[in-house]
């Protein structure tokens, strides 16, 4: 049927407005607490936020409130209906949360976020650079030659476009994502979803146990991640060459991380603290624990620091040194690569057993013109991140038994700290430092604890609800709010599969027991340095678990969320690092391509993105996965002369 039907609706509005009620609160001068969902539009949103196809499934779960007596019920009654139902109504009520947190009006604000200490958009932005790249724009199905195609044009894919370019070849880049300049960064988190990630968001995995963040558009992730730059561990480097990357301890892959660390000018000169990473310094230095000021990829001489707190959602300075800037622009402007962003590849050719090509459906921007777009190529680079690359070779049957599988997800769990100041988490860089004291806890895998992009809609959506009043009471405190998050390196590992449409889903479930230790030790110690820092109180996300106040028993609760079940309906877990489903390995009942990153079973296939790492890289995977494509774009060279 695909349409929601006039008593859905009313449901739906009901629902917006027992998930943000009007609660009768004194001295409500800024109208925050009388204000409810659908005083904003969220019902309205929420329709036009789904995809057709979501209809169905939306009225379905509103048939069954319906059928629950959500209608007649009083305000608590339907607050119990809600909790009865558990996690199939979980997305529904984050989306509510997001849209009544992260909508703007004409104005460009939001009323909620006076209370919240929201300021709203940096300024003044410097004038923007003209677009630097025509990407093509076919007028009817095109057919293209080329020496190379490259799939996704992300941190890896970007990287290997612009050597292969810059050495001679001609390349041609397909991108699913569209191309977005400075122009476009208006800081609006709720735009930026929409316009630069995956999904149009975060989503959940298949199994709703992780939430996952990734980039899409022309640059991929490195447009909107948080320019957080790791080299890659000595313990990482030694486990990588016991999968046959023989190269990767020695002085080469060094040669390979300096030349990314140079060409993304990654500096140490940019990476203010706000009061969020204040604390997280305090605290650590009252625990002894190590501490560190992150180093950023990210040009001083543009820098500003309050532009850089909504760096996550585009950069709208131009100090950030993406893909995009460093190599797209110059393999286009100088190389004569050609991109075709709004194209996505369904499937690699294949001749003889070897790499052919690449098919691909482009899609203008306003989605009113189609075209097939066939790229003749001897040599394909797939690159179009972890969670997507398995799904091309799936659709193309080549990759062999582990094409998806493997998948690493770095899950992070997550606190707030009550410091009951103004934070300003949205002023500075999002990740200016962070807590390494635990890197390696156990067999080399243990946990970082950093902090996170400030936003109002994703930070509201993320703490879990169970009563109106009560999370509006949470979200009435969020500027005395610092976020810190717990990153384990993952040993255990999930799976990417087609469904029939085939598209795409992600499973994971966190159970490998050193992961489960692991992230458990991390939610503690997140818990420790909060404290330390001086926190008069303490929130685990996770449901059903009260936090802690000061004066209350400290070590009574950091037992209770050490117990928190690590899964959908009880720790919040979030990935934006996705790694390994197309991985590199000598084996190829275990790997997908050679330890020279080319495939087993397709010669002329390459896997240019974070899918290729063996195992999790344990640090904030750009720089490896740069690293990585580097050591790639020059076997591709190598491979092609020799
Ligand atoms: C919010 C956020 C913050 C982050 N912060 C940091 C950080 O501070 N430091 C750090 O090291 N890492 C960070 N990361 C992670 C880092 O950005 C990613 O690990 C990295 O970008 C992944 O690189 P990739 O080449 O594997 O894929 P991506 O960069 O994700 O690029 C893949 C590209 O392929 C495209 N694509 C997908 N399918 C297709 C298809 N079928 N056809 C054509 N194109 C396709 C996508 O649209 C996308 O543009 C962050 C990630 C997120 C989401």
């Amino acid at each position: 049927m695909d349409v929601v039907t006039p008593d859905q609706i009313q449901v739906l509005r009901l629902l917006c407005d027992t998930v943000v009620p009007a609660v009768d609160e004194p001295g409500d001068t800024d109208g925050f607490w009388a204000r409810r969902a659908t005083d904003l539009g969220v019902d309205r949103a929420v329709l036009a936020a789904l995809a057709p196809g979501q209809h169905d499934a939306i009225g379905a779960l509103l048939d069954v409130l319906a059928g629950q007596g959500f209608r007649s019920a009083p305000p608590v009654r339907r607050e119990q209906i809600l909790a009865a139902l558990g996690p199939p109504v979980t997305p529904l009520i984050s989306l509510i949360l997001l849209l009544t947190y992260g909508l703007t009006d004409a104005g460009g604000g939001n009323p909620n976020w006076a209370r919240l200490g929201y300021p709203g958009p940096a300024g003044p932005v410097p004038p923007a650079d003209p677009p630097a790249i025509t990407p093509l724009r076919p007028e009817g199905d095109l057919e293209l030659d080329a020496d190379v195609v490259v799939i996704g044009s992300g941190a890896g894919g970007g990287l290997i476009a612009g050597r292969l370019a810059a050495a001679g070849a001609r390349v041609v880049v397909l991108e699913a994502g569209r191309y977005h300049t400075e122009a476009d960064f208006d800081q609006g988190e709720l735009a930026a979803y929409r316009r630069c990630y995956r999904r149009g968001g975060p989503t959940p995995t298949a199994d709703a146990n992780v939430t996952l963040m990734a980039g899409s558009g022309l640059g991929g992730g490195t447009v909107i991640n948080w320019t957080n730059c790791i080299r890659t561990t000595p313990r990482v480097r030694g486990q990588w060459a016991g999968h046959g990357l023989s190269d990767i301890p020695t002085l080469s892959f060094d040669q390979h991380l300096d030349a990314v660390w140079r060409e993304l000018s990654v500096t140490d000169h940019c990476s203010e603290f706000n009061p969020a990473h204040e604390a997280m310094q305090r605290g650590a230095a009252a625990l002894g624990w190590s501490f560190a000021t992150a180093y950023r990829n990210w040009d001083e001489k543009r820098h500003d620091p309050a532009l850089a707190g909504h760096l996550g959602f585009g950069d709208p300075s131009g100090a950030k040194r993406s893909t995009l800037k460093v190599y797209l622009e110059p393999a286009v402007t100088e190389h004569g690569a050609r991109i075709v962003d709004g194209c996505r590849a369904e499937r690699i050719l294949v001749e003889q057993h070897r790499a052919a090509g690449v098919v691909g459906h482009w899609t203008s921007a306003d989605g009113a013109r189609r075209a097939t777009v066939t790229v003749r190529a001897p040599i394909v680079v797939l690159a179009a991140g972890a969670l997507e690359s398995p799904g091309v070779l799936l659709r193309s049957g080549i990759g062999g038994p582990a094409a998806g599988d493997h998948l690493r997800l770095h899950p992070c769990t997550v606190t707030l700290g009550d410091y009951g100041t103004d934070m300003r988490g949205w002023w500075g860089p999002p990740q200016a430092a962070l807590v390494n004291e635990f890197a390696a806890a156990e067999d080399g895998h243990g946990f970082l604890i950093e902090s996170v992009q400030y936003s109002t809609g994703l930070g509201a959506s993320a703490i879990p609800f169970s009563t109106g009043a009560g999370h509006k009471q949470v979200m009435a405190g969020y500027r005395g709010y610092a976020s810190f998050i717990g990153l384990v390196r993952d040993r255990g590992h999930g799976r990417v599969t087609l469904d029939a449409a085939g598209e795409t889903t992600a499973w994971y479930a966190l159970d490998d027991e050193l992961d489960v230790r692991n992230s458990r030790r991390a939610i503690e110690a997140q818990i420790r340095l909060h404290h330390a820092a001086g926190a008069r109180g303490v929130r685990v996300l996770g449901h059903g678990l009260a936090p802690w106040t000061a004066g209350e028993d400290l070590e009574a609760f950091i037992a209770r969320a050490r117990e928190i079940p690590l899964r959908a309906g009880g720790a919040v877990l979030f990935s934006a690092h996705q790694m390994g489903s197309c991985r590199m390995g000598a084996d190829p009942a275990t790997s997908v391509a050679d330890p020279r990153g080319e495939l087993h079973d397709t010669p002329g296939v390459w896997i240019g993105d974070g899918s290729a790492f063996p195992t999790a890289s344990g640090t904030n995977p750009m720089i490896t996965i740069m690293a990585l494509a580097s050591r790639t774009a020059a076997n591709i060279s190598g491979s092609a002369r020799g």
